[in-house]
């Protein structure tokens, strides 16, 4: 217990310090989410066109069904397949599918499809990142990025939440991974070798330009940042998303919600910054799931700050969530 207490309080002081203006110099070498801020690579070229939307063809529907037996033609069936998710076979299987018992990946394995698919761009090595849009298409928009870094496993239980539970007076633009090379290869960063949540201003990453171009493109009311291993949920410019992340940390019990953060180091900048520049204001939830096995995110720079816990135990969390996240939804 005390153990957990310290990493606990080791994350929130980091927090604590990134809101409160801390001088460069003084400030931890740890981030919101854990990486080191220290990222050598120099900007190569930075463009900011947004990648063009690929909006898939709706699903077919099968010919009919002829049954012969001989030359007599005795029945003419019409059979309707079950929907198809045309992103499921884009998105990678990986290590998060198998990392320990229960484990699940980022495919849609629930037994619903969303109502519309769009692809918001490619990743480095060329994977659709897509975004599906669940609940109404009407009213206000949320968008979640439920895969940021591609080794974080334990956020595939929140797109899980969202997707066997829509909401109903709101939309969610779910995109269950903004990394889906990383998500192959199980590595925290890029294939190019890039974090892409260090990634808001520059937008070297064709990943971080798809946050952007989505950003843009749905004009959400707020934006839920999803990782892993740290066990605490955080906001980005106050008002709704104060409000969403206070929800969502009563419901499980994980204490005060601090400001999510800014990196603070040259043109460095967490995605959620960067939305602040399509979006003046715009607010941010960010939250961290303990992992769910040992395997998943080492959390960097220091692997003894990971929380750690069983995947029922993330998976109730994920719908607890969920549901106190549609309750403010609801109610504004
Ligand atoms: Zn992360």
């Amino acid at each position: 217990m005390s153990h957990f207490v310290a990493r606990r309080a080791t994350a929130l002081l980091v927090a604590a310090c990134l809101a409160a203006a801390c001088s460069s110099d003084a400030r931890s070498a740890t981030d919101a989410d854990g990486e080191p801020n220290t990222v050598p690579a120099a900007p190569t070229s930075t463009s900011n066109a947004a990648p063009l939307p690929t909006t898939t063809a709706p699903p077919t529907t099968a010919p009919p069904t002829t049954m012969l037996l001989g030359t007599t033609l005795l029945a003419t069936t019409t059979t309707t397949p079950p929907p198809v998710d045309p992103s499921y076979d884009d998105i990678p299987i990986g290590v998060c599918d198998t990392i320990t018992d229960g484990a699940i990946g980022y495919r849609n394995d629930t037994a619903t499809i969303a109502d519309e698919y769009e692809q918001i761009g490619l990743s480095a090595q060329g994977r659709p990142i897509w975004a599906e849009h669940w609940g109404t298409p009407d009213g206000p928009q949320v968008l979640v990025l439920g895969q940021v870094h591609g080794d974080e496993c334990a956020p595939a239980w929140f797109v899980q939440a969202i997707r066997e539970q829509p909401p109903t007076t709101f939309g969610i633009w779910l995109v269950p991974t903004i990394n889906p090379d990383g998500l192959a290869a199980h590595t925290r960063r890029t294939a190019d070798g890039i974090d892409p949540n260090r990634d808001g201003f520059r937008l070297e990453t064709p990943e971080a330009r798809a946050v952007m171009f989505a950003t843009g493109r749905y004009q959400p009311v707020l934006t839920i940042h999803v990782h892993s291993p740290y066990q605490w949920v955080g906001s980005h410019n106050g008002g709704l998303a104060r409000e969403v992340a206070g929800a969502m940390s009563d419901a499980v019990g994980w204490g005060p919600t601090p400001n999510a953060g800014r990196v603070r180091n040259g043109d460095l900048a967490f995605l959620w910054e960067g939305q602040e520049l399509v979006i003046p204001g715009h607010p941010s939830v960010l939250i961290e799931f303990p992992a769910v096995a040992e395997g998943e995110s080492p959390a960097p720079p220091d692997p003894s700050q990971k929380d750690v816990a069983t995947v029922a135990a993330v998976a109730t969390q994920a719908k607890l969530m969920r549901d106190a996240f549609y309750e403010v939804m609801d109610h504004r």
